[in-house]
């Protein structure tokens, strides 16, 4: 049985990033890593314009202007956002100006209008303003040519609109992970069903489909697979064709129907994790399996039961994938201290997972879920947001700093 941060640190170790690339419209491009670097190939701004409403005149010109010794300057022209200023402003004159407008020849500085009075065709200047005040200098922002984005980037509203304004309309991107999702076990029925007795709905395979989208990655769910090697192998053929990433939940454990682990055996596998030391999630599956062409298949078998599902999700699968995505380190959720509001208190041997809601005020805190603590609850999950992690042989007692892990929301 291996330790949390071994199992982890085994997984990534045997995780090659995909590198493969597609491009997708601006809108599509939300949460992507970007493949290409982004060049500006103008300056920006592309020319010299005004930051407020107001009046382009000579700092000269106004330098002596107080709100009791007005200087007077005659409005040559009038400049709004879009247009070409095609009258220069000379000494004693002055253009009525607008925000984003081009600066026209021979003005330096941006008076703004409540720095002002207009008198018809003349304005009063009731205060000084040095050279360069509220003017937006070509070129400022960045040069023509200069690098803005660096794959890969996560594209987020404010690169997008890097983009934009380097003429983009479509970016290359990290293509994403294709993730199959099988659902073992004869007593599972698909959601819209209702249980007969000893039957039970496959609940986890829309709670993966989530998941893995949360993390970036394309979702392939597959649905039931009954509880028979040749049922597992069959499926398991299109998926080395078609997959980046299998992840399958139940059968794992040490049941006479748990066969996950003897058929990946017979396809040749090579086992990264059998079991890891936490609570809830211990029975791990992780391995790599040979395809005729490509790189190796990377295999995860989770628990049945939900939250060991999830948590083995979170803390192992969510990093994979992102690392496999061709993602900035850290591929892990983020992590903070907390306050819990309760004692909590892990094995003796394992790590214990505690699910709950993570607040921010004045402080972080954290309070464990309410309702039965138990793997195959997946009720008391409802309105989760983070998994407290106490080592194992650890107590940390109410009102004490807890580690804890923030879920992809
Ligand atoms: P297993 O890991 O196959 O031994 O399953 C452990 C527990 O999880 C059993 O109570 C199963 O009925 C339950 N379980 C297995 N697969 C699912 C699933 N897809 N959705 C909900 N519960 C499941
Ligand atoms: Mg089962």
């Amino acid at each position: 049985m291996l330790s949390p941060t071994v199992a982890l640190a085994q997984i990534l170790d045997s995780v090659v990033p995909l590198g493969r690339r597609q491009s997708v419209p601006l809108t599509e491009a939300l949460g992507r890593p970007l493949a290409e670097p982004v060049v500006t190939p103008w300056d920006v701004p592309a020319w010299d314009n005004s930051a407020m409403d107001g009046y382009a005149v000579r700092a000269v010109d106004v330098a002596t202007a107080q709100p009791d010794q007005p200087v007077y300057l005659r409005v040559v022209s009038a400049v709004a956002a879009g247009q070409v200023p095609q009258v220069p402003v000379q000494p004693g004159e002055a253009a009525r100006i607008f925000t984003g407008a081009m600066l026209p020849p021979g003005a330096d500085t941006i008076l703004i209008q409540e720095h002002t009075q207009r008198l018809d065709s003349r304005v009063a200047i009731l205060q000084a303003a040095p050279a360069g005040t509220f003017i937006r200098q070509q070129g400022s922002f960045a040069p023509a040519g200069r690098v803005l984005l660096t794959p890969p980037a996560t594209l987020g509203a404010p690169e997008l609109a890097i983009l934009a304004a380097s003429g983009y309309a479509e970016v290359s991107v990290l293509a994403r992970p294709r993730v199959v999702l099988l659902s073992t076990g004869d007593e599972l029925v698909p959601a819209g069903h209702t249980p007969q007795p000893g039957q039970l709905v496959d609940s986890n395979q829309p709670a993966l489909v989530a998941l893995v989208r949360q993390a970036g990655a394309e979702p392939m769910p597959l649905g039931i697979v009954a509880d028979t090697p040749e049922a597992l192998r069959a499926v398991l053929d299109t998926a080395i064709q078609q997959a980046d990433l299998v992840i399958s939940t139940g059968g794992v454990s040490v049941g006479d129907y748990d066969y996950v682990r003897p058929v990946l055996e017979s396809l040749g596998a090579t086992f990264l994790v059998t079991a890891v030391a936490v609570k809830p999630g211990k029975p791990l599956l992780v391995a790599r399996l040979p395809r005729p062409a490509g790189p190796d298949l990377i295999y995860v078998g989770l628990p049945g039961n939900p939250a060991s599902a999830w948590v083995g999700f979170w803390r192992f699968v969510y990093p994979a994938l992102n690392k496999l995505a061709g993602r900035p380190m850290p591929w892990t959720c983020p992590q903070v201290m907390a306050q819990t509001t309760a004692p909590l208190q892990a094995g003796r041997d394992r790590e214990f997972c505690f699910w709950g809601r993570l607040t921010w005020g004045e402080s972080c805190t954290f309070t464990p879920a309410s309702g039965l603590y138990n793997s195959g609850n997946l009720v008391s999950l409802a309105g989760c947001n983070s998994l407290a992690m106490v080592p194992a042989g650890e107590r940390v007692e109410a009102g004490r700093p807890v580690k804890v892990l923030m879920l992809p929301m």
